[in-house]
């Protein structure tokens, strides 16, 4: 199978050069707009781009409020603590992440508890959530507790692996149910949709980011998302330094995190927003192409969900076991094209072996089989971005 795999990418992308897992790509626009930042001197926290790239991502999601951030990581943070989470908080998430999501609950002095995620969307299952839910916690006056410890349980972060939407529906309905708040790790999924809503506009809040390797890229970034207009303007104070407007007075109210996106950045993500459009076309002329060359074989193609849209960041096939798996990454890598496999499961990380875990049969299946397939809307000599 490895050789026929090998001709079909390079063919793909058109290159006999190394293929990396996903690379980001400037035109002129990006350079015209970062130097600008560069003759106006406004490179840093003040600055139009900041507002006009918070603008076009508040347009293209469709949500209300949107304040940039220094990266998805520090957005998360945000997030989780304008939701209320504290120190000795549980927060469920799932096994199968990147480890970011678990961190910015780690920094809010919270634990995470993981559950297992769904085959087919690779993210928070419902089912799994359910049962652990009524397995270990029960509804107090005080909002839902950990019964055998009485610790709070806050909040549920479902994260949309590889750009795929989770089941939203399911997972609001049992997070209104247990008085959970609900927030969305969209790091993934600028550009997918859930039953035709903008992923990370369901949750109370969510994260995006633009870190180097996700759908558009500032450098480094994220973005906060949020439907009310107070929650969008508290985290845009606990954002900055949380200064009480004033001519002259120095006055903060609050210990404010500085994660403030610079406007060297910000123009960065505005030339990258007018290319979405693009890439999201390009991804799912390679998504098809990925789906139909491996239609009928013992890989098994990520599609999309029945319920929602795709941006298809990253491709991804399921290999039949785990020896087929690890052969398809060495003979793959050595022959220039990168490859690799999905992330180690949290709870196996040393900082998140303690955390509580339901059964995650399915993540251990995943994290022994899946392969992550080289996925840039833009390689080679005929898709130059102008
Ligand atoms: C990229 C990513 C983040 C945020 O990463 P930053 O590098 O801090 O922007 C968070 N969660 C997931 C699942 C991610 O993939």
């Amino acid at each position: 199978m490895s050789p026929h795999v090998t001709k079909f990418i390079r063919d793909l992308f058109n290159t006999n050069d190394a293929i990396p897992l996903h690379a980001p790509a400037f035109g002129e626009l990006e350079t015209a707009l970062v130097v600008d930042t560069l003759t106006t001197t406004f490179v840093s926290s003040v600055g139009q781009y900041v507002d006009d790239f918070e603008r076009g991502v508040r347009e293209y999601t469709g949500t209300s409020q949107a304040v940039a951030t220094v990266n998805g990581t520090a957005a998360l943070h945000t997030a989780l603590k304008l939701s209320g989470v504290q120190a000795g908080d549980f927060v469920i998430t799932q096994a199968l992440t990147f480890v970011a999501t678990c961190n910015a609950i780690h920094h809010l002095g919270a634990t995470p508890v993981f559950v297992d995620v769904s085959e087919a969307t690779l993210g928070l299952c419902p089912n799994a959530l359910d049962s652990y839910l009524n397995e270990h916690a029960k509804l107090t006056a005080d909002g839902c507790v950990d019964t055998k410890s009485g610790r709070p349980i806050r909040a549920v972060v479902p994260m949309h692996t590889f750009g795929h939407p989770v089941h939203l529906r399911e997972i609001h309905a049992i997070c209104n149910q247990w008085q959970l708040e609900l927030i969305e790790d969209a790091a993934e999924s600028l550009g997918s949709f859930y039953d035709g809503q903008h992923t990370g506009t369901i949750g109370r809040f969510a994260a995006l980011s633009f870190n180097g390797n996700k759908i558009i890229t500032t450098g480094g970034g994220g973005m906060l998302l949020c439907r009310d207009q107070a929650s969008g303007a508290q985290a845009k104070h606990l954002t900055t330094t949380a200064k009480v407007a004033h001519p002259y007075e120095f006055y903060h109210d609050q210990a404010g995190f500085n994660y403030r996106m610079p406007n060297l950045n910000a123009a960065l993500g505005c030339a990258q927003l007018t290319r979405l459009p693009s890439y999201l076309t390009a991804k799912r002329k390679l998504a098809n192409a990925y789906r139909t060359f491996f239609a009928d074989s013992d890989y098994r193609f990520v599609d999309e969900p029945a319920h929602g849209q795709s941006n298809f960041w990253l491709n991804a096939v399921v290999c039949a076991d785990k020896a087929s798996r690890d052969e398809f990454l060495v003979n793959l890598n050595r022959a220039g094209i990168m490859c690799r496999p999905v992330w180690q499961l949290m709870h196996r990380l040393p900082m998140y072996a303690h955390c509580p875990a339901g059964n995650l049969q399915v993540s251990e299946y995943l994290e022994s089989r899946l392969v992550n397939l080289p996925s840039s809307p833009i390689i080679g000599q005929q898709h130059e971005p102008t």
